[in-house]
């Protein structure tokens, strides 16, 4: 039983410096090709995620952990969102246990395109 289930939360980082992933670097991994996507719409905030990742290297964050974006499409989103999903690629081993967690079906394991 994960600690979510028992209706503890873990920590909520705030120090974490979020940048856009280079796609360049990301296909010349040795890791699989996928990545983690998040279908907004349908989460429910429940951090079942995060409890579950064996390598606790995903994170839903405040959304004012956005203090400065590239784009300010990206800031408008920051500011209206309920948080913020952070999924450390370094850490991050395709493992989809988060996949197969999620109570709502928000996560997905995808392909990247090139
Ligand atoms: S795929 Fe596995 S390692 Fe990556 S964020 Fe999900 S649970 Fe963690
Ligand atoms: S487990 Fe799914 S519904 Fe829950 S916070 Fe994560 S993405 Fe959202």
């Amino acid at each position: 039983m994960g600690l979510t289930d028992k209706g503890l939360h873990p920590t909520i980082f705030d120090d974490y410096r979020i940048e856009t992933v280079d796609a360049g670097w990301l296909q010349e991994r040795v890791k699989p090709k996928r990545h983690i996507g998040l279908t907004a719409e349908l989460c429910i905030l429940c951090r079942a995620c995060e409890d579950v990742c064996p390598w606790e290297c995903i994170w839903m964050l405040a959304p004012n952990i956005v203090a400065d974006a590239e784009s300010d499409e990206v800031m408008t989103l920051a500011n209206t969102a309920s948080a913020v999903f952070v999924i450390d690629d370094n850490e991050c081993t395709r493992c989809a246990i988060c996949v197969e967690r999620c109570p709502s079906d928000a996560l997905w394991l995808g392909r990247t395109s090139a």
